[in-house]
């Protein structure tokens, strides 16, 4: 039996190790180990990529998400808004820095939050900031519209973009184009390190440069301290290996896309699950691919295709309002019960970077016996 795993890391290009390992010979032999020449040089390469203006390395995306709520002037008892499906770390991120996590429910239709929710939601709460979220290697389908909405009322917004490294929306980058988001480069994301780092992008200079300054201790110099920061410094290891792999991002990100499209057109017109697609105008980066099946099939379907040998993913399998301590932090929710079904519903099939023909064709293959 042949086996799909959902993700493989393992699949590097020719020739990535071999020039990899003499940069990393030279890192240690020079000990510059910590800042220095390659988190700049990464700094540089990853604002580029993304047409941002300011790029801020950090040590993780979960950091980078609080440095940006601190940036943004988020603190005690500050209403912040995020969307009720999405990764806990977001969740945790306003608790950890003092806000009040008010969740949204979704658009049943695009699985994100709409600019009608938002504007709901910022009735309801009264929030400091908004924490979008883009999901899936998709941005979120009203992204332009929940800019100018959070502008307009003062709302500051912060948006997740640890899954659309590389996404665009009306021919834009999603990251570049916004006041201030953060990204992570955990292995399993677009651009993955080798180990846990972020990063932070924005548009205003005086923005970016907080950030920068809260990843070191609010320094201004070695001993002067001008914020509470804490370190989350990214290592030059990371910076390196992010150098080093930019450079093959671009064929990593078609070969993903290709998958996705696959999926979607060979597996139309099942009757057990339906391939959804990024709204018009985004285009996605194939970090996931989304498919709904009817509650109550999901997990029989999950359950039958590892049986064949393919694994597969639930992002995310239960909503951020209902974890076990959500409801000691959670200071209020919009919930139309979408979010729940979502979770009962959602399923993700085996998407990676340099996935050969011969497993698409046979996870398509056993997806159309089990799921007709
Ligand atoms: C991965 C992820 C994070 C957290 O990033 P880490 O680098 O693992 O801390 C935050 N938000 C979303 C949406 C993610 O997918």
């Amino acid at each position: 039996m042949q086996k799909v795993p959902f993700i493989d890391l393992s699949r590097y290009e020719p020739g990535f190790l071999e020039t990899l390992l003499p940069k990393v010979e030279t890192l240690l032999r020079k000990t510059q180990f910590v800042g220095g020449a390659e988190v700049e040089k990464c700094e540089s390469n990853l604002a580029n990529f993304e047409y941002a203006k300011h790029a801020v390395a950090c040590a993780n995306g979960t950091d980078a998400i609080q440095i940006a709520l601190r940036a943004a002037g988020v603190g005690k008892g500050d209403n912040v808004l995020l969307p009720d499906l999405t990764f806990w770390a977001t969740f945790e991120s306003i608790v950890n820095v003092g806000g009040v996590p008010c969740t949204l429910d979704i658009d049943p239709q695009t699985i994100h939050v709409s600019a009608k929710m938002v504007a709901e939601g910022i009735e309801k709460f009264k929030p400091k900031a908004l924490l979008l979220v883009h999901l899936y290697g998709w941005a979120a389908p009203d992204t332009l519209a929940i800019r100018k909405l959070c502008q307009d009322n003062n709302v500051k917004l912060i948006e997740d973009g640890a899954q659309c490294f590389g996404a665009k929306i009306n021919g834009q980058s999603v990251i570049g184009s916004s006041w201030l988001s953060t990204t992570s480069f955990y292995p399993a994301k677009v651009l993955g390190a080798s180990g846990d780092a972020g990063a932070l992008f924005s548009s205003d200079p005086q923005v970016a440069k907080t950030c920068k300054q809260l990843t070191d201790h609010g320094r201004t110099s070695h001993y002067s301290y001008g914020l509470i920061g804490w370190n989350s410094r990214m290592g030059a290891y990371e910076a390196t290996f992010l150098n080093h792999s930019l450079p093959y991002l671009n064929e990593r990100i078609a070969s993903r896309k290709k998958v996705c499209a696959l999926y979607r057109q060979e597996l139309k017109g099942l009757s057990k699950i339906k391939f959804l697609a990024p709204a018009s105008g985004v285009e996605e980066n194939g970090y996931l691919s989304v498919a709904l099946c009817p509650a109550g099939e999901r997990d029989k379907i999950k359950a039958a295709l590892l049986e064949k040998g393919i694994s597969t993913g639930v992002v995310y399998p239960s909503p951020m309002s209902q974890q076990e301590c959500s409801g000691r932090f959670l200071g209020g929710k919009i919930d139309h019960g979408h979010t729940l079904t979502a979770t009962q519903s959602l399923l993700n099939l085996p998407c990676f970077a340099h996935m050969s023909e011969s497993e698409t064709a046979y996870v398509i293959e056993q997806v159309k016996k089990i799921a007709n």
